[in-house]
């Protein structure tokens, strides 16, 4: 038997899912027991999925915006106090 939940919605994507899962999984979901213990065999992205409601493909999204973003950052800080050292001496 499986019984069917629907997750926290996607802080990416703004979608929730409806996921499958079997009645054992449920039952150890709803007594409060940690997800690795309640899905023992599911792997993380699901396990995730469940807890947060953010989907695989949206975490591999927001990884690499995060990581671009730091980039553009320490671009950025470094052109202005480049650009602003030679001015400042004359
Ligand atoms: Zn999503």
């Amino acid at each position: 038997m499986a019984v069917t939940v629907q997750t926290p919605t996607c802080i990416y994507c703004g979608k929730h899912s409806i996921l499958e899962i079997t009645d054992e999984e449920f039952a150890a979901l709803k007594t409060g027991a940690l997800i690795t213990d309640a899905l023992p065999d599911r792997d993380a992205d699901f396990r995730e999925t469940v807890m947060t409601g953010i989907h695989p493909e949206c975490w591999d999204i927001i990884m690499k915006e995060s990581t671009y973003n730091d980039e553009d950052d320490i671009d950025d800080v470094e052109e202005v106090s480049d650009d602003f050292s030679p001015r400042s001496s004359i």
